[in-house]
């Protein structure tokens, strides 16, 4: 069957993030800062304890709920633990999330075959992006950065809707967006359980961008598998 449309994952299939988390300290410590500079009287060593815990909380709910609530929430709830009460949408807490948005940003890269891979496809296939990412401003400066947002008729990023991949939902609405049923799409990432059994459960083809070693997994297989994104022209001839 011919495919109509191929949808991406953002983080490890069409931007490269540095390894092993690299952000995540540094971009910590810059809230955290923003947060000093606006009042806010704590040991980085507490405000890190309490965070983490709070973090931690949010994950293990949205493994359950497959629900994304934006970064913002944790931070006014952190800051909610150490006794001052913000709204989720007051400066300091949305100036936080950005100052940690802006130094993850530092760590974000381009895959070399992305710009080439993305105008070859466009034009042929309807694109559409969906991304699991609780700062949505983020992932759309992002976009717009690196010269990605142009070829995408869809994007959708979690936390903008509160749902997650693998949900069904959060692909099914891009495919509704983009006007296109789930057998003539292709969706691409570097995640088994999001990237793969999510969108195969709805229907679509997939395949794996592998950015690491995998353990084979019998009960997950992606309908093809490749290691550069220069390979996808030659396997969506054939999906
Ligand atoms: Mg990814």
């Amino acid at each position: 069957m011919r495919v109509e449309a191929v949808l991406f994952d953002l983080f490890d299939t069409l931007l490269l993030l540095e390894k092993h988390e690299a952000y995540y300290p540094p971009s910590l410590r810059r809230l955290y800062d923003f947060l000093v500079k606006n009042g806010i009287s704590v040991s980085f060593e507490d405000f890190k304890r309490v965070y983490f815990e709070v973090r931690d909380n949010f994950y293990s709910e949205s493994r359950k709920s497959l629900e994304e609530p934006h970064f913002n929430l944790r931070v006014s709830q952190t800051l909610q633990r150490l006794g001052y009460n913000f709204d989720v949408s007051d400066s300091v807490i949305v100036g936080a999330t950005m100052a940690f948005a802006d130094e993850f940003m530092r760590y974000v890269s381009l895959d070399t075959d992305a710009l080439d891979v993305l105008q070859k496809l466009h034009g042929k296939y309807k694109l559409g992006l969906i991304s699991n990412f609780a700062i949505p401003e983020c992932g759309w400066k992002l976009l717009e950065k690196f010269g990605l947002k142009r070829f995408f008729a869809v994007v959708m990023i979690s936390g903008e809707i509160n749902r997650r991949k693998p949900s069904a939902e959060i692909f099914e609405k891009a495919l509704k967006a983009l006007g296109v049923k789930a057998s003539r799409a292709v969706f691409v990432g570097d995640m088994l359980d999001l990237d793969v059994m999510g969108p195969k459960k709805v229907g679509m083809k997939t395949v794996l961008i592998k950015r690491r070693h995998m353990e084979e997994n019998a009960e997950v297989k992606p309908d093809k598998a490749i290691t550069r994104l220069s390979e996808l022209m030659v396997v969506l001839e054939d999906c």
